[in-house]
């Protein structure tokens, strides 16, 4: 693993080259390509390697391969986030290969390398989590979706639990047990969460055991249509998707929250009229009216609304027939009183009860 210094300086880095027996280039003080070669028996991808441009500090204590790129970076600021890392940079380096004569009275190179399977992308982001550069922002209140996924999935990975948990905090703003904050529509803006990342979330909650993430990010990904089956791509290329499990419960959700929709709209405006009531006659047409506009198609489709929690699936041309200001209250109270009915239900709902009953459910939403 020890390598031989050579020349190379490229801006204020500088590059080393593997002393393979192989090595059949001059490496003299010349200059070096733009892609540093390791040609040694130590690279495993065989490929081409370029030192990363934006972590590589001169005097970093490991050098961390991932794909085609280096990062030389600090062993003890890792090792405090990671116990794996840390395990991993106590474990003995193997023996350094024979130097050939001309390298001789070379110092070694004192930096270890360790290659890991993760992609670069993701690396990067975990490395500026941990150690962020001058110019990057550690007050980024909107997270990008490749950020906060690249943070959580090498998070769990390397037992950085610390960062998983402000992470799962984070996502959890967002896909909430909160019903009033989820009808304040977060997710549906278009940073830092495309509707489609819904998809990305149910991953990372399965992978975290973080279930009161589900039924929030599983109802999202009722909402997605066709593209459902789609997925999405991530910056490092992984094609991402509904695992068959979960897309089979979301084809199972959908159908019970189209049966709950129409259940919940044909109580909604179902007789009596209020009482106190200052129109009776009127207000009783004004409910007649509204259970005959579900028949419109407009007003179904929007009752079908597969997220019907949505402020969209909430109005259905109530409030526009000439009812008294008694039955409209009614008609708003008995509303929210059973969509928040139906929200204590979800986990049933999206079929994720063995995971998250609903008393943890309700615990979440309370917190
Ligand atoms: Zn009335």
């Amino acid at each position: 693993m020890a390598r031989t210094k050579q020349v190379a300086q490229r801006g204020s880095r500088t590059s080393y080259k593997s002393s393979s027996a192989s090595e059949s280039s001059p490496t003299g003080p010349n200059k070096r390509p733009r892609t540093d070669q390791w040609d040694g028996a130590d690279s495993e991808a065989g490929g081409a390697r370029t030192l990363d441009e934006e972590f590589w500090f001169e005097d970093g204590s490991i050098i961390l391969v991932a794909g085609n790129l280096e990062f030389r970076v600090f062993k003890s600021i890792l090792a405090e986030y990671s116990p794996v890392f840390s395990d991993m940079f106590r474990l003995p380096q193997p023996p350094s290969p024979p130097s050939s004569s001309e390298d001789a009275d070379e110092p070694a190179d004192p930096c270890p390398v360790v290659h890991l399977s993760d992609a670069p992308e993701d690396l990067r982001h975990i490395l500026r989590v941990t150690m962020p550069k001058s110019n990057t922002s550690p007050f980024t209140h909107k997270p990008s979706y490749h950020m906060l996924s690249a943070t959580l999935r090498l998070g769990h990975k390397y037992q950085m639990y610390d960062l998983v948990t402000h992470g799962t905090t984070y996502l959890q703003k967002y896909f909430t047990a909160d019903l009033a904050a989820w009808e304040d529509g977060l997710v549906y803006d278009d940073e830092p969460f495309k509707r489609v990342y819904a998809i990305g979330v149910v991953n990372l909650a399965r992978l975290l055991a973080e279930p009161t993430l589900l039924p929030t990010a599983l109802l999202t990904c009722c909402t997605l249509g066709a593209n459902i089956a789609k997925g999405f791509t991530r910056e490092d290329g992984t094609h991402e998707s509904l695992s068959p499990h979960d897309l089979g419960l979301c084809f199972a959700a959908r159908s019970r929250l189209a049966g709950r929709a129409v259940i919940l709209a044909a109580t909604v405006f179902s007789p009596p009229v209020s009482d106190g009531c200052a129109r009776p006659q009127k207000c009783r047409e004004a409910l007649q009216t509204a259970l005959a506009n579900l028949k419109k198609p407009q007003t179904a489709e929007q009752l079908m609304d597969a997220d019907i929690f949505s402020p969209d699936a909430r109005d259905l041309g109530w409030g526009n027939t000439g009812q008294c200001a008694g039955c409209l209250e009614m008609v708003r109270r008995r509303d929210s009183e059973r969509r928040f009915a139906l929200w204590k239900l979800l986990p049933m709902i999206m079929g994720v009860e063995d995971v998250l009953d609903s008393d943890a459910w309700s615990e979440a939403s309370d917190r």
